[in-house]
Order: C-alpha cells, then sequence, then structure tokens
C-alpha cells in the first residue's frame, strides 16, 4: 500500500465509522479544522486518561493543573511569542495558495517549487510575509474599545505563571511536575495533513521543574519515559517511532537541548512529541514582565534559584493519529479482504460487541442481551444484530474491538459462547459464567499484535 493511498484510506475510514469529521462540515468546511466523532471521542479520552492516570495519579511528584484558554497579551510578551511565533508566508501566482516557506522545496535562495502546480515562485515577484501564528480575541464589552487577549497557543504557559500559586497551595518541592491537558490554538497554514496539523488541537504537556545540576540527567529520564509511554502504553510498533535529538543550531536561544520523538507517518518521519530542556528561560522572563518573584528557596544550597524546567510536549491528536496508522492494517483472509485497526485493546473504542447468532429467535437475543450488559458494566461494550454475522465481525474489525461474543442455540443449552479475537480470527468456547474474566484477562495482558 502507498502512503497516500493509506493515508486516503485512513481519513476516509475515520470518517465512514465515525473517528473525525471535517469541521463546519455542512457549510463547506474549514481548513485544517476537524471534529471527533463517536469513535473519536473515545478513542481521543482512552489517551488522555492513560496520560493523566500514569503522570499525575500515580506519581506523587507531579500535580495536574487545568488553567484558561484564554489569557492576557503579557503573557506572550513575556513568552516571546507575540513577537517570534510566526511563519513566514508566499502565495503562488499560479494556484493562488498561500504555503509556509520552510515546508517549501528550495530551488535556490530566491525560489521555491509549489507543491501543488509545482511551478517556481520567485521570492522577488513575490513577496514573502511574516504571519503570527496566534489568535487574537477582543475581551472587552464594546467594539468601539476593544480590550484584547490571546487563545493560548500551547498549554505550557498556563503553568508558568501558576508555578508559584501551585507550589504554595500544594507545598510540593523541586523537583516537581505540574502537567495538563487542554486546547491549544495556532492559525496554522496547511493543506492535506489531516489532523497532524490543525488550528485548535489538544496537548498534553509536563513541566517538571528540576535544580540547574540536574537537569541534563532528568531532559535524558524524560526522552526515555516518554519514548517507553508510545509502545508500552499506546501499542505503536517500535519500528514505527525514532528520537531525533535537534542539532545546536536548530535549538531556541534559550534551550538547552531538545528531542523529537517522530513517528512515521504515512507522509514520512514527523515530530509527535518535543521534549526540551528550556532552561530557566520561562520563569526568569515572566518573573521580569510580571515584576513578581517566581524563584523557589533551595535549602540545600540555602539559597534563593530559578528552576531549569524539562518540557515533554505532546499533542493528542497527533498521537491518535499515529495510534491508528499505526494499526491500520489490510489483509486477505481465505480469499476476502478485511480491514482491520490492530488497536492495543486497552484503547480500543469497544473492548467486546456481542451479537445473537440469529436476531429473530427471542431466547438467544435475550440472553445476548444479558451477557452485554453484564460486560458493559465493566467494559465498553457494543450489542448488535443488525446484519449477518460475517459483516458483524468485519465491523467490529475495522474498529479495533478485539473480542466479539456471539451466542448461538447451542448457548441455550451448554451455557457456551464463541470468542472471537480481532488478530488471529481465533474462536474459543467459554462458558458464560466465564466470559466476564476471560476478556478481562486477555485485555490485560494483551499488547496489540
Ligand atoms: P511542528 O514543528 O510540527 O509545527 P512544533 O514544534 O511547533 O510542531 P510544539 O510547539 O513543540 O510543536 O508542540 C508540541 C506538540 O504539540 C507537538 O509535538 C505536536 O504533537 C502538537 N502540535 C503542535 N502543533 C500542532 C498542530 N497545529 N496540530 C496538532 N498538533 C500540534
Amino acid at each position: 500500500m502507498d502512503n497516500d493511498n493509506k493515508l486516503n484510506k485512513i481519513v476516509s475510514l475515520c470518517r465512514r465509522r465515525g473517528f473525525v469529521f471535517g469541521g463546519s462540515e455542512i457549510y463547506g468546511g474549514l481548513s485544517s479544522v476537524w471534529d471527533y466523532g463517536p469513535l473519536g471521542a473515545k478513542l481521543k479520552k482512552r489517551i488522555k486518561d492513560i496520560w493523566w492516570d500514569k503522570y499525575i495519579e500515580k506519581r506523587e511528584d507531579i500535580v495536574g493543573l487545568d488553567s484558561s484558554i484564554i489569557m492576557h497579551e503579557k503573557v506572550f510578551e513575556a513568552s516571546g511569542h507575540l513577537k517570534g511565533f510566526a511563519d513566514w508566508l508566499i502565495d503562488c501566482p499560479r494556484c493562488k495558495k498561500r504555503f509556509r516557506i520552510d515546508k517549501l522545496e528550495k530551488i535556490d535562495d530566491t525560489c521555491y517549487r509549489c507543491p501543488e502546480c509545482e511551478v517556481d515562485i520567485s521570492t522577488e515577484d513575490n513577496p514573502t510575509r511574516k504571519f503570527n501564528l496566534m489568535f487574537k480575541t477582543n475581551v472587552s464589552a464594546t467594539e468601539t474599545q476593544p480590550y484584547y487577549a490571546y487563545l493560548r497557543p500551547e498549554t505550557a504557559q498556563g503553568i508558568f505563571i501558576n508555578f508559584i500559586n501551585v507550589l504554595r497551595s500544594t507545598h510540593k518541592k523541586i523537583p516537581v511536575g505540574i502537567a495538563q491537558i487542554g486546547k491549544a490554538f495556532r492559525n496554522e497554514v496547511t493543506t492535506g495533513s489531516f489532523i497532524f496539523r490543525m488550528k485548535e488541537f489538544e496537548q498534553m504537556e509536563i513541566e517538571y521543574f528540576v535544580w540547574p545540576q540536574d537537569s541534563a540527567s532528568w531532559y535524558k529520564k524524560w526522552v526515555e519515559e516518554r519514548y517507553r509511554f508510545y509502545i508500552e502504553e499506546m501499542g505503536i510498533r517500535e519500528d514505527n517511532l525514532r528520537i531525533r535529538e535537534h542539532s545546536k543550531d536548530e535549538l531556541a536561544h534559550y534551550a538547552k537541548a531538545c528531542t523529537d520523538i517522530e513517528f512515521n507517518f504515512p507522509f514520512g518521519w514527523s515530530e509527535l512529541e518535543g521534549i526540551a530542556n528550556r532552561g530557566d528561560f520561562d520563569l526568569s522572563e515572566h518573573s521580569r514582565v510580571s515584576k513578581k518573584d517566581l524563584t523557589f528557596f533551595d535549602t540545600e544550597k540555602n539559597e534563593k534559584l530559578t528552576p531549569y524546567v524539562i518540557e515533554p510536549s505532546a499533542g493528542v491528536d497527533r498521537t491518535f493519529f499515529a495510534i491508528i496508522s499505526d494499526a491500520f492494517c489490510e489483509e486477505t483472509v481465505r480469499g476476502r479482504k478485511r480491514t482491520v485497526l490492530k488497536l492495543k485493546p486497552a484503547l480500543a473504542p469497544y473492548q467486546s460487541a456481542v451479537f445473537p447468532l440469529l436476531k429473530n429467535k427471542e431466547d438467544l437475543v435475550k440472553l445476548a442481551k444479558k451477557i452485554f450488559y453484564d460486560i458493559k458494566d465493566v467494559f465498553p461494550a457494543l450489542y448488535d444484530d443488525t446484519a449477518s454475522i460475517g459483516k458483524l465481525y468485519r465491523r467490529q474489525d475495522e474498529i479495533g474491538t478485539p473480542f466479539c461474543v456471539t451466542v448461538d442455540v447451542d448457548s441455550l443449552s451448554d451455557g457456551k459462547v464463541t470468542v472471537r479475537e480481532r488478530d488471529t480470527m481465533f474462536q474459543e468456547r467459554v462458558g458464560i459464567t466465564n466470559v466476564l474474566n476471560y476478556i478481562k484477562n486477555r485485555i490485560n495482558t494483551e499488547q496489540s499484535r
């Protein structure tokens, strides 16, 4: 399967089965804006829940936060976003589309190739423009006397400006992490990258504050920790992941080090998450602009210090895309083609589905529904009797349901049902009283494949 084809197939599956829809679709759509459908909302929530549970609930050194999206202009003066968070853009004279220069093929210093119509775009005839990616909004009650604020372009700034609030209210000591999941907004100019690059997206960020002398070792630990997260918790194959350390000339002027975890997306290797050692830049700048003391007392050194920060910054939507892309699979079994999402069972929107073999047999339907309700009390499950058994299995394969339970006529006498496994299509008779435990064990022990 070539990569263009794979991307089209993934987008089509996502739309057809209710993972992702185009934003404002009935009004012609909005470019780079997407809505998550019923299955997408479930998968997205699973990703966030696993992250939150692992880092906030299970650890003592990290606390959670839910800061606001609309933020004061000064926040972005301090962070440098007002001045520097911009892309250089150019318009193609032929197709009239607008592109980011850094994403175009460079012919020479004054000429780029249009990716749509393949003409050469000269910067001498087509002036380049700097374009700030932040969304500005008026928060005053009148249009005549506007008061401007901004939608945050990353969740991180909410953490920095609450650093002292959090430390005072929790009595935590360094090293300490503050983490949050939330929407971020960037007016990205892009086409055809599905949910990889959106104007409205979600981030899962941790700002892990450490003493300067410990920052290099914490940085290393976080790169390893976050890489393992994608394999162990998200079920992504190691072949599709790689770690790319930024060279010195790629680093922001304040950054001590930065590493991207990249995924092999259908359009090539691209950033899934960035982990940076940001030094004391953020707290120092907020302290300078707000004139508030954001230092912390180091009892060992007996002095006030501005901690360094390690920032593992992940995108929920890119993780979602990577999971679906990694799990997407087409195979031919006994002469018939099937599409399967080989999701790690713990992530699947439904962890099991229950069917009666015959929908017009009252006893079977009754028993199937009873089993379904028992499972649903414990795991996300689905009941379906709207097609033949072959079709029902295919439907569940396509959305990644790891186990299907079928109730047939024999079930009424032998008290057993057929449990079919998604990836191997292996079928096993399991006692009705044991079904729940059987699925529970398999979900807990299995990765994805
Ligand atoms: P890129 O270079 O791909 O634009 P970035 O380096 O600007 O990404 P960061 O600012 O480091 O991204 O943001 C951290 C994470 O947030 C990214 O690794 C990505 O997962 C996610 N992210 C950033 N921008 C977007 C976007 N426009 N749409 C979806 N996810 C995004």
